[in-house]
């Protein structure tokens, strides 16, 4: 049997007579940036997330770049990073300029350990990115509780956790802004790049708006210094009817996260939560990584690993290691997992990994 790690064919086929009639209206109405499919995503989007806002960008890195912009950080500023992430964190924070202060990461949670924030923070710190990393939400009551009494922003950053919950509610809710990206992989995926930031800030989101179109409030008005982040028309169209679907797909996610759990307890330590994790991604971690990894490839099983280096070991990023980001990436391995893997596809995938574990 072939699992290749995600596979967006099966997901298009499942919904292709929806997608084909809102690509032909996009195409019918001829306006491809901006317009109704755009405003309407971002209000059907807000409403999913319990936010105020969303303003459409053009992918993720720049909803978090455009957030650390109109918060008003720049030089001379630092920035919380966890250590362990998708390397556009740093990227977006060094763009605006500001310095990156990587924090460490829990070990079994991969997400912020508040602690460290604590002890990084400094007179020049202005904001923490919180990363929901995998879809595993970070300790965020633990974060507030840090940042209180402080004026620091916190940046939710929700690219891996869409459809992902705290004692109930959406992420994102603690978040001065939180972002988004539709990255095709993402829980929900354009056909192409997208992103979005939400917030409840209304003189915030309208910054954003206003950077991430030249400034504009309208056509060749220009009040502050911008740039083209925007979000088409026809990813838009695209977004709204995944969107529908979501819910159901998270829901699929987490019924094979309970498989593999079930399935695999003897072999690994899982610290998940499968009420309010989104499982982006199913990760595990083995000393025996990269043999797994090529045991499972003969079996015709794609892995991956997210990530093979933590940032401070990166050549953009290189600065004092932080202990346990660099044990989890060369430890961590993630197993397939979409919402149209069938339950036979995931049974296989647990007998590869048990034979590995068992030698037969
Ligand atoms: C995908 C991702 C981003 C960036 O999104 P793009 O749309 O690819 O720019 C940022 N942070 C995390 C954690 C991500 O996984």
């Amino acid at each position: 049997m072939q699992i290749p790690f995600f596979n967006l064919k099966r997901q298009h086929n499942s919904i292709k007579k929806e997608l084909d009639s809102a690509i032909a209206s996009v195409l019918n109405e001829g306006q491809f940036v901006g317009g109704d499919q755009v405003a309407q995503f971002e209000s059907e989007f807000a409403r999913y997330c319990q936010k105020e806002y969303c303003v459409g960008v053009a992918n993720g890195t720049d909803a978090i770049e455009l957030s650390l912009r109109a918060l008003g950080i720049g030089e001379g500023d630092e920035v919380i990073v966890p250590a362990l992430t998708w390397i556009a964190d740093a990227d977006a924070v060094s763009s605006v300029g500001a310095k990156i202060v990587f924090a460490d990461v829990l070990e079994t949670e991969y997400t912020l350990d508040p602690e460290d924030v604590r002890d990084k923070i400094t007179d020049k710190t202005k904001a923490v990115i919180a990363v929901h990393l995998y879809g595993h939400v970070c300790r965020l009551d633990e974060l507030n509780e840090v940042l209180k009494d402080t004026n620091l922003a916190l940046i939710e950053d929700c690219a891996q956790a869409h459809g992902a919950t705290y004692k109930g509610q959406k992420v994102g809710l603690s978040g001065t802004v939180s972002t988004y990206s539709f990255y095709p992989s993402k829980n929900l995926g354009a056909l192409g790049d997208a992103g979005a930031v939400l917030t409840n800030n209304s003189a915030l989101a309208r910054k954003i708006r206003l950077l991430a179109n030249h400034g504009q409030p309208v056509h060749n008005e220009h009040l502050l210094r911008g740039r083209n982040s925007r979000l088409d028309t026809l990813q838009a169209a695209v977004l709204s009817i995944k969107l529908m679907h979501l819910n159901q797909w998270v829901a699929r996610r987490k019924q094979i996260a309970t498989l593999y759990v079930d399935g695999l307890a003897e072999y690994f330590e899982f610290n998940v939560n499968l009420d309010e994790d989104a499982f982006h991604l199913f990760v595990i971690q083995s000393d025996k990584r990269d043999q797994l990894k090529k045991h499972l490839e003969k079996k015709g099983i794609r892995t991956a690993i997210h990530y093979p280096k933590s940032l401070p070991e990166t050549e953009p990023y290189k600065s004092a290691i932080l202990p346990t980001a660099k044990k989890l990436a060369a430890t961590v391995l993630s197993f397939p997992i979409y919402p149209e893997m069938t339950d036979q596809e995931v049974n296989y995938v647990i007998s590869a990994i048990k034979a590995f574990y068992t030698g037969h």
